[in-house]
């Protein structure tokens, strides 16, 4: 096993990415290249060339803002409606005038997108209003692609580092971020002059139906860290109660996947073999559809495919066995599931933070500027809706360019040796213990109660019961956790970061004293969607010492919304035909 290492080294940098998954590598590439001079450190706890959730791959761009078939503006009122409203579009406007570019850029990177006859991007129809999805034959390169440019531009890469938590300097500002060996439990001090935060979704929230701890819709080495570390360095984060809950393979840790298999025919179907939601985009809305028809006798929900040509079947496995989740055919293989002759059984995902696939995030502007100054966020665990994974190589883009441009105006800020002193001592705590509670037993009972007191429907005396549960467990972390090597040290870690997002989805959920969002954000206590008190973002944070919540008006809209088509995607259930 592992050995725990007394030893901690310090070094310093102009700009500091934490998270090597997928928009980390290009806002690292992205500050690089802007001043090739500059020290651009990428620091990430697993390996920068197979980590994060495109580990194995990706089957299309799920949000392709392509010339010909999509402009910024209906982009930006799609993402605006699908999100009910509860959006500053800014950042969702500048993300779709850049992603045009970034598609052309990973192209030249040697990761090729699906083109039709004519030599154009072959853009599929999903979403309820525009044509974004663009498919990825050979989405099995992004990692190595991606690897090769940072390896080019002489990033430095710091691989099998776990950051645990950042630094302030003595005016708040962002000054490094402190890191553990996970061979080793070496500590590591980063000082930097700007931050950028990668950390992906927390996909450890809440437990998975398969039973198994990391069989997580999310890339699991995904454990909330990010959203823990913004927190505690006093960063605001933004609608937390709206979570992330998606439609999934029953069973299996892979998405159904409307995307890919819906363009060729596939939909979601009751049992009965009957459609009963319009789009088979994720919405909370639509989420809100799938639940109650599980709960309605009709269910379970499929995915149906049996109605289609074999032949086109078996383009759809190529696609969905190979590229993403190549384990997906030995899973079906093995249940004797063939997709030609009978629906594929599906269910509603585990709970957690994202806004990737939702909104919950670290608050960021359109610069992926946070609250925090030098302190910059982007991909999943940054507030964006919707963004995916275009979303995170573009906004990690405009991160790093605004980051190394910060940085160069800037000394090195100073840090609090006594702030360093303090986060070793709480790091190596379970280290310093004989025996105690293992953190997978941590981490199961707060995932647990995730499920049984936070899941939606959310209801009041059950969120209220969990935040007590939630601190009988923090009193068995601080002082019963042992952690027996460094590998169960990244462990422990990851359990605290888990209970401060299970503390924080409670808060937030109690906060907002309405429903919105569909199935995201559905309280039994307030079950309408109260415009008049609810219409803007909450915002979470830490000050002194506490978790407070507070609301923070929505931007003016730069693209207007009619108000007919505000509710385009709460009409999802299929109307009865006559
Ligand atoms: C199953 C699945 C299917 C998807 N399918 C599609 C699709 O078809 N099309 C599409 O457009 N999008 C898809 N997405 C969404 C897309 O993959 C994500 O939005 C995007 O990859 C997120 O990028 P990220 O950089 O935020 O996170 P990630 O790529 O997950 O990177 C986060 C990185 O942070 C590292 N990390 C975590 N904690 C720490 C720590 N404490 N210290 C250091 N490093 C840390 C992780 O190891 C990881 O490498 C899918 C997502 C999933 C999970």
């Amino acid at each position: 096993m592992d050995e725990i290492r007394d030893a901690t080294s310090e070094v310093a940098c102009d700009v500091l990415v934490i998270g090597g998954g997928t928009a980390g590598p290009m806002a690292a590439l992205k500050a690089k290249l802007r001043n090739p001079a500059a020290r651009v450190v990428l620091l990430e706890k697993a390996n920068v060339k197979r980590s994060g959730a495109i580990s194995m791959g990706m089957d299309g761009l799920n949000n392709a803002v392509i010339p010909g078939y999509a402009t910024p503006e209906q982009y930006t009122k799609e993402i605006t409606i699908a999100n009910d409203g509860i959006c500053d579009q800014a950042p969702v406007y500048k993300y779709a005038e850049r992603c045009f570019e970034i598609i052309q850029e990973l192209d030249r990177f040697g990761i090729r997108f699906q083109r039709n006859h004519n030599g154009d991007y072959d853009v599929k129809k999903v979403h309820h209003l525009g044509t974004y999805v663009l498919p990825m034959p050979n989405g099995d390169t992004v990692k190595k692609a991606l690897y090769r440019q940072l390896r080019k531009a002489q990033v430095l890469i710091s691989n099998r580092f776990m950051a645990t938590r950042l630094l302030n300097a003595p005016d708040g500002a962002v000054a490094g971020a402190v890191a553990v060996n996970t061979r080793t439990a070496e500590f590591l001090v980063i000082r930097a002059k700007a931050v950028i935060l990668c950390l992906g979704a927390a996909g450890r929230l809440g437990l998975p139906h398969s039973g198994y701890l990391w069989g997580t819709y999310e890339n699991a080495a995904n454990s909330g860290d990010g959203y823990s570390m913004a927190y505690h360095a006093g960063a605001g984060l933004a609608n937390l109660e709206c979570f992330q809950i998606n439609p999934l393979i029953k069973d299996y840790n892979g998405p159904a996947c409307a995307y890919v298999a819906g363009p060729f025919g596939a939909y979601t179907a009751n049992s009965a073999g009957k459609r009963f939601i319009e789009c088979d985009y994720w919405s909370g809305q639509m989420m809100q559809e799938f639940y109650n028809e599980l709960q309605s006798g009709n269910g379970p929900v499929f995915l149906k495919l049996d109605h289609l040509h074999a032949d086109t079947v078996s383009e759809i496995e190529t696609i969905l066995h190979k590229v993403e989740r190549p384990s997906r055919g030995r899973f079906h293989e093995n249940r004797g599931t063939d997709y030609r002759e009978r629906m594929v059984e599906m269910h509603i995902s585990e709970v957690g933070f994202c806004s990737g696939h939702s909104a919950s995030g670290v608050f960021v502007d359109e610069f992926a500027r946070t609250t925090v100054p030098g302190l910059y966020s982007a991909g999943d665990m940054a507030n964006v809706p919707h963004n995916y994974m275009l979303g995170a190589f573009t906004n990690g883009a405009v991160a790093g360019e605004h980051a190394i441009d910060f940085a160069g105006e800037i000394d090195l800020p100073p840090i609090d040796a006594e702030a360093v002193a303090r986060e070793r001592a709480r790091v190596l705590a379970p280290t310093k213990r004989e025996d105690g509670i293992p953190p997978n037993q941590i981490e199961y009972k707060t995932r647990r109660f995730v499920n049984d007191y936070l899941q939606p429907p959310k209801v009041t005396a059950k969120m209220e019961i969990g935040q007590r549960r939630f601190s009988e467990i923090r009193e068995d972390l601080e002082n019963r956790m042992v952690a027996r090597d460094s590998h169960e040290l990244m462990r422990a870690l990851e359990a605290a970061s888990i209970l401060d997002c299970a503390e924080m989805a409670a808060h937030a959920s109690l906060f907002r004293t309405e429903s919105r969002w569909g199935l995201y954000h559905n309280r039994t206590d307030f079950p309408e969607k109260n415009d008049a008190d609810w219409f803007c973002h909450t915002i979470l944070r830490k000050r002194d010492g506490r978790m407070v919540s507070e609301k923070r008006p929505i931007t003016p809209y730069l693209v207007p919304i009619e108000a007919q088509e505000r509710g385009a995607y709460d009409r999802q259930r299929v109307r009865k035909q006559a």
